[in-house]
């Protein structure tokens, strides 16, 4: 999960990383309501969107007055940033910059590693240098055991050749931000720009964090960080039911149990789509192992309630949940969903109790529902209903 800049903020604030002021405000009258609460002096207006390259978009400004201030987040206010409108501003007390670096922690997957990265160049264009002066940006392997201590955050002060008079300054921030990094189990925590005010002091200016989800039963406070306004209102639903779900664009929707038997099946029904007019896989769908009939119901209606869909594909092989289960959780689930229920079912079964699951599913004799013998079967004829129903 991606935080929002301000969120980022008050993370490295908790964890003792300096940071400046900031006020979230969704309106003008609360963007000076934000300056006058951080003193009537200098702030930035900065657009709270997930994306970067904020500042060269015109999403981050200077106001020198509470009534600038409100005039620049209604500038800000409704923009549009890569596809990103920009519904939040956050009013940061103003930075005297002196100059600008680069620090990132992340998590290096290739190299089952954490990786940390810092320059002496920061600023707005950090994924150029990488590119065109790869040297200027220090990469430096962080023991996942260790962690960035008090030699490793000196390490990295040094490979990225920071002045000697600020050394130990920057290298204590990177210690903070490395805490952060471990206390919140995040994936990614990303400065730029770090960067060092006229007075001396170093200032972590921008905030970016990825937490990683799946530690999240460590921070039930986590939960209220999620942008729960972005989310697709169809995943918001699978997640409430704890489903395994990810939309995708096509029209024949897909059920199985396993990840691996998912993404086969979203293989075969691709393939067999082209032959029937290019109909397309209109999502991923786990069950999971105990698929009983209130998970497949929760499973449907996820489904069903997609307008893309128009015909779904079940896809299970029985193996802890014999199929025989598995039928009566499609039967309940077509029970439970009643009239809601109105797209073409393919079935395929196989594995423990397959005869018992089939024979469920032939007496119940159900109009929408169609048992189909193979993989390759089922795909070829839920694209073909798809199709029909287009
Ligand atoms: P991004 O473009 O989305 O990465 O947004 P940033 O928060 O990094 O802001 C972009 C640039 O705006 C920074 O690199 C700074 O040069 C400038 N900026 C941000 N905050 C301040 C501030 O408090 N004072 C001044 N003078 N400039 C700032
Ligand atoms: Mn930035």
């Amino acid at each position: 999960m991606d935080l929002f800049e301000y969120q980022a903020r008050d993370i490295f604030e908790k964890h003792g990383v300096p940071v400046l002021g900031g006020v979230v405000a969704t309106t003008p009258e609360e963007a000076r309501e934000g300056a006058e609460k951080l003193g009537g002096g200098t702030v930035v207006v900065k657009a709270q969107v997930k994306t970067g390259g904020r500042g060269k978009a015109g999403g981050v400004k200077l106001a020198h007055s509470p009534e600038e201030t409100a005039e620049k987040a209604g500038e800000i206010l409704g923009m549009d940033i890569k596809g990103h409108t920009v519904h939040r501003v956050m009013i940061a007390q103003g930075a005297k910059i002196a100059e600008e670096f680069y620090f990132s922690v992340l998590l290096d997957r290739s190299n089952r590693n954490y990786l940390a990265m810092c320059s002496v160049e920061g600023g707005v264009e950090i994924e150029q240098l990488a590119v065109e002066r790869p040297e200027a940006l220090a990469r430096i392997a962080v023991d996942p055991a260790v962690g960035i201590d008090e030699a490793k955050a000196a390490e990295i002060v040094d490979a990225a050749g920071f002045a000697a008079d600020i050394k130990d300054k920057v290298a204590e921030v990177i210690q903070g931000l490395w805490t952060v990094f471990k206390a919140e189990d995040a994936t990614l925590v990303e400065v730029n720009p770090l960067v060092k005010t006229e007075d001396g002091e170093i200032i972590a200016l921008d905030g970016k964090v990825t937490l990683d989800e799946n530690a999240g039963f460590r921070h039930p406070e986590h939960a209220e960080l999620e942008d729960s306004a972005a989310a697709d209102p169809l995943e918001a639903k699978a997640k409430e039911n704890d489903l395994n779900y990810v939309k995708l664009d096509g029209e024949v929707g897909i059920i199985g149990n396993g990840a691996g038997l998912v993404m086969s099946t979203l293989d075969v029904v691709a393939y067999a789509g082209e032959r029937h007019g290019g109909v397309k896989p209109a999502n991923f769908l786990d069950i999971g192992g105990g698929a009983n009939a209130q998970v497949m119901a929760n499973g449907l209606d996820v489904i069903l309630n997609d307008a893309q869909v128009k015909s779904v594909f079940v896809n299970v092989f029985g193996g802890i949940t014999a199929c025989d289960e598995v039928a009566n959780g499609i039967v309940g689930a077509l029970d439970i969903l009643g009239d809601e229920a109105s797209k073409p079912l393919v079935v395929r079964l196989d594995g423990n109790n397959v005869e018992l699951g089939r024979q469920i599913l032939t007496e119940r004799n159900h109009p929408l529902v169609t048992l189909a013998d193979t993989m390759d079967g089922g795909a070829d004829l839920a694209a073909a209903k798809a199709a029909a129903a287009a």
